[in-house]
């Protein structure tokens, strides 16, 4: 069948690259003049073990057997991947506590080898880290997430299916007088018509938008939270040998300033989460009051605000504060001092918000008619993506047969 993709970030291109395998006749089209230039992009680039999500959730399930199958795809096509393992760390009485549920959390998950260590044994595999306990999961890993896509593009194009870079969608509807040869027509910002069998959206921070513009209720809002990153200076680099986390704190979706080396051998300190001002706001002053005043509708917005206006207030000072964010490093690695950090470009994440202010924990998809909008698709969607590809192709065969 012909099948229209929009968005050719890490869940568009493993789609698109699924369903060519199998010949299905594919465009995929991006707005952007390259692939991979929103989150996928802009990532901390780990491959994420599984650890922390609900068992028995589209998370855990998709998450565990993802890690397995993005490192098995890097090392099968060549893109640089490194399985260095990772350590979590508890600084407290109270974060050990929080870090037994986490390995629990892990063990009922399958993820596998994780060792409980106290302080001495977490300093053999990070000597400068400071903690109470720590928790070692050797299978996560770093993975260069653009190389992916590269290779992803390439499938497509090789199995005979297009990639159209600078191209929007601006909407889709689908024709029911055909019957059974209903098809589904792709409005193009330049002004030209996709018409397919069917059509599936990763339209990352615009997906809410894009599923209802296709007639389709994403049943929540996308709402943006920039991540900001530094860098470690040079001499700072060998504070960290590999990844370092802090114990998330369970209110939230988002794990807390981490310590990430990259492939390249430096080490990225964040992100934090800021209301972003924009969709694509990767700085404070990239504004666009269509977005701020499309969050600020929603009313689960004022909910969420309302509930968390302490911790939101203070990842707004640690932003504005290299000294802040500079003590939450040191929690973990105690040698880290403001001047060993240097700004590095931010990452947006698009995160679902239902309409009563919870966050939406879980990966979300929607369905229309002939038609598949992957609505909330945040971390570890880019390591679960070639799992989340084959659930995409599932629900899209079901609603194809269903219309
Ligand atoms: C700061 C940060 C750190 C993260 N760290 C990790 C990590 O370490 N490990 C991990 O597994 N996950 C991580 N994630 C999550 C991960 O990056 C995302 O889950 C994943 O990249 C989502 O992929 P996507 O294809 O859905 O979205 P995107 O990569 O955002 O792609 C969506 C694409 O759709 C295009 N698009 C949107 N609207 C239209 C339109 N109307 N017409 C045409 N094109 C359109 C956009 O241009 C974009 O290219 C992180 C995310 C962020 C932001």
């Amino acid at each position: 069948m012909r099948v229209t993709v929009v968005g050719a970030g890490i869940l568009g291109l493993a789609v698109a690259a699924r369903l060519a395998s199998r010949g299905d006749d594919v465009v995929v089209v991006d707005k952007e003049p390259d692939v991979a230039t929103h989150q996928t992009g802009r990532n901390s680039g780990v491959i994420h073990s599984g650890l922390y999500y609900a068992p028995g959730s589209l998370k855990a399930r998709l998450g565990v057997a993802g890690s397995r199958s993005m490192t098995a795809f890097a090392r099968e096509h060549g893109v640089r991947v490194d399985v260095c393992g990772k350590l979590v760390v508890a600084t407290s009485d109270a974060e050990v506590a929080r870090l037994r549920t986490l390995a629990e959390r892990g063990t009922a998950n399958g993820v596998a080898g994780l060792r409980w260590l106290d302080p001495a044994e977490a300093r053999k595999v990070e000597p400068e880290v400071r903690c109470v306990a720590a928790l070692h999961v050797p299978p996560t890993g770093i993975v260069d997430y653009r190389g992916v896509c590269a290779v992803l593009a390439d499938q497509v194009r090789s199995a005979g299916g297009e990639v159209r870079l600078g191209t929007a969608a601006v909407a889709a509807r689908t024709r029911h007088d055909g019957g059974p040869g209903a098809r589904v027509q792709v409005r193009l910002a330049d002004g030209a018509t996709l018409v397919a069998d069917a059509l599936v959206a990763c339209a990352g921070l615009h997906a809410d938008r894009f599923a209802r513009a296709c007639g389709v209720d994403p049943g929540a809002r996308v709402v943006p939270f920039r991540g900001e990153y530094y860098e470690l200076a040079p001499d700072a680099v060998g504070l960290v040998r590999g990844l370092v986390y802090p114990v998330p704190d369970p209110r939230f979706p988002f794990l807390g300033v981490h310590l990430t080396r990259t492939l390249a051998g430096g080490v990225h300190a964040g992100p934090n989460a800021v209301l972003a001002l924009a969709r694509e706001g990767y700085r404070w002053r990239d504004v666009v009051p269509a977005d701020v005043a499309d969050s600020l509708r929603w009313p689960g917005l004022w909910r969420l605000a309302a509930r968390h206006a302490v911790p939101g207030a203070r990842e707004v000072a640690r932003s504005a504060s290299r000294r802040l964010f500079a003590r939450s490093v040191a929690r973990l690695v105690p040698a880290v001092r403001p001047q060993d950090l240097v700004p590095a470009p931010a990452g947006v994440r698009a995160q679902a918000l239902g309409r009563d202010g919870r966050l939406v924990d879980d990966f979300l998809v929607a369905d229309g008619p002939r038609q598949v909008h992957v609505v909330n698709a945040p971390s570890p969607a880019a390591t679960a993506s070639l799992e989340i590809a084959r659930y995409v192709e599932q629900r899209l065969d079901a609603t194809v047969a269903a219309a």
